[in-house]
């Protein structure tokens, strides 16, 4: 990839059903699912930690509501912290 990351998001594995629309629909792929299963028995979704532009597109189809957030991250592009004054979420 190049340049740092634009965005960065935090998927809930517990509210997660795996259905994978958002690995499928992410442009620089930079979701998967996960090998292990939560609590519904399903593998849930992860950020691979790379990538991310902030696009939105997985906040956007995935149909568990709050099983997504999306940061956009305002310069300068660093990993998102909690409460980060510098990520906006959408
Ligand atoms: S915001 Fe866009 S680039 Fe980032 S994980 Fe979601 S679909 Fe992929
Ligand atoms: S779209 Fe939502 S429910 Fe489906 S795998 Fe992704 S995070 Fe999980």
């Amino acid at each position: 990839m190049a340049g740092p990351a634009r965005g960065n998001i935090l998927i809930s594995t517990e509210e997660c059903k795996g259905c994978g629309l958002c690995v499928e629909s992410c442009p620089p792929e930079c979701l998967e699912l996960l090998p292990e299963l939560n609590a519904y028995g399903v593998h849930p979704a992860r950020y691979t930690g790379d990538g991310c532009t902030g696009c939105g597109i997985c906040f956007y189809c995935c149909p568990e509501p709050g099983a997504i957030t999306v940061y956009r991250l305002s310069p300068p592009f660093k990993p998102i912290v909690e409460g980060d004054s510098h990520a906006a979420a959408l």
